[in-house]
């Protein structure tokens, strides 16, 4: 049966204080010692089917697919969103848009709701964040709780340092007197599609454009948006995007081989949405809710997590509970998650504790219209529109998400509308929310032209 969402809230809830550390028999010492030190890794604009840990045949992630094959791959993860404001602000809080309420990039993180950082914070845990996209930073709230905030922004000569800052609080793991929270948010994949000319080279072979021609005009996916590209710019657009992937990863290799060599940190690779390239007729991310817009890696790398690839539903609003319980920290005082705790089904296969629907959410054109939603239960997953039709698609079976089988599913499909209808109803006039108002500054703005998004 669909639980309505208050429903599931309260079950996730439940759910989630039934394997907090004071009801849990485990001893929280023990686990503790063993994740001393925890990091949290997101790839911007990473659609997790571009690598080859979950089953991509290019090549471009070697270093994220070692880490991996020791790990545990949720090769069905959902980001919560499909731009990084709302999505981020779901990570760090572990709740969906229609109740974290940060929607537009007017509006910032509310003070109500308590951060990833700021719990490792009360636990004793020294936090430190690496952050190079201006929608995962201090001008929304998105550093609350960090000791240490590092914002290097989009702009190489910034960026270009980030991961040698992360490299050098690794390097005083051992020394540390406390146990350590790291969030390193990196710019890559997410346009301008820049990669290393060795790897565009790599990924752009026997291809007509690799002239370059047409790599000002494909370089921001914001620009493609309205475009209807011709097959072999909508390659092209591809390859680039490939050897970003490509150069991320020869980048983060280094960290993740000193991560994975350690027996007490607990690592979660993820990103906060995927890109589109005219799979279904839309190009870059936010106003999709398809496959390439909101299917997310999430790989989890540490002592006692069973290594595998599992294909129950997750989400990114799971990462938050999860981390809490597998570091014994108990939940803020008050706080609800709208995710649950993964740490049992993390161990243990057959504990898989996801009851519940997941929700989606997507950026309405406008901002100010309805948002698009969607439900994933199981196999299926349902997305509605803005203007009410609705499809529902089996990805057990049609990864690619090709073919509409509501008719197939009458009964399923029409509880997964209900839900969905809550969900939209709890997402209407978010947008028009400014309790709580952004801050950019000029830095921040140059940040946003460097993306693409302010011409
Ligand atoms: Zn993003
Ligand atoms: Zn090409």
């Amino acid at each position: 049966m669909i639980r309505s969402p208050a429903m599931w809230v309260a079950t996730a809830s439940l759910l989630l204080l039934a394997f907090a550390p004071g009801c849990s028999k485990r001893d929280p010492a023990a686990l503790e010692s063993k994740y001393r030190h925890v990091v949290l890794i997101v790839l911007d604009t990473l659609h997790a089917a571009h690598l080859g840990a979950y089953d991509d045949p290019h090549g471009a992630s070697p270093a994220i697919d070692a880490f991996a094959r020791d790990g545990l791959v949720f090769d069905r993860a959902f980001s919560n969103h499909t731009w990084t404001l709302p999505s981020t602000a779901s990570l760090m809080t572990g709740r969906i848009q229609e109740r974290h309420r940060v929607v537009v990039d007017a509006q910032a993180l509310g003070k109500s709701l308590t951060t990833l950082a700021e719990s490792f914070g009360s636990a004793g845990y020294d936090t430190a964040a690496f952050v190079q996209m201006v929608y995962a930073s201090q001008a929304f709230g998105l550093d609350r709780g960090f000791e240490r905030f590092v914002y290097s922004g989009a702009r190489e000569e910034g960026r270009s340092a980030t991961l040698g800052q992360v490299m050098e609080r690794v390097a005083t793991f051992d020394g540390a007197s406390r146990p350590t929270f790291t969030y390193v948010h990196l710019r890559r994949p997410h346009s301008p599609y820049d990669p290393a000319p060795d790897l565009r080279a790599r990924f752009c072979r026997e291809c007509p454009l690799a002239d370059g021609r047409h790599d000002d005009k494909l370089r921001f996916a914001d620009g493609l948006k309205a475009t209807k590209l011709p097959p072999l710019q909508q390659a092209h657009a591809v390859h680039l995007y490939r050897g970003n992937l490509a150069t991320i990863d020869r980048e983060i290799a280094p960290l993740l081989a000193a991560l994975a060599a350690r027996d007490d940190a607990l690592v979660v690779l993820t990103s906060d949405h995927g890109e589109e390239f005219g799979e279904h007729g839309l190009y870059g991310h936010g106003v999709g809710l398809t496959a390439a817009a909101i299917d997310v890696p999430l790989i989890w790398r540490g002592t006692g997590i069973r290594a595998g690839v599992d294909s129950t539903p997750a989400s990114t609003v799971d990462v938050m509970p999860s981390l809490l319980a597998a570091c014994a920290i108990d939940a803020p005082p008050g706080a609800e998650f709208d995710g649950i705790s993964l740490l049992p089904w993390i161990r243990d296969p057959a504990a898989n504790p996801r009851k519940g629907p997941i929700p989606l959410s997507a950026r309405h054109p406008d901002d100010l219209g309805l948002p698009l939603v969607g439900v994933v239960l199981g196999d299926l997953k349902a997305i509605l529109l803005p203007d009410d039709r609705a499809i529902l698609v089996d990805r057990g079976r049609d990864r690619a998400e090709r073919q509409d089988v509501s008719g197939l599913h009458r009964d399923a499909f029409a509880r997964m509308l209900r839900y969905a209808r809550d969900l939209r109803a709890g997402g209407r006039g978010l947008a028009a929310n400014l309790d709580d108002a952004s801050r950019l500054d000029d830095d921040h703005l140059a940040d946003l032209k460097a993306l693409g998004y302010v011409r």
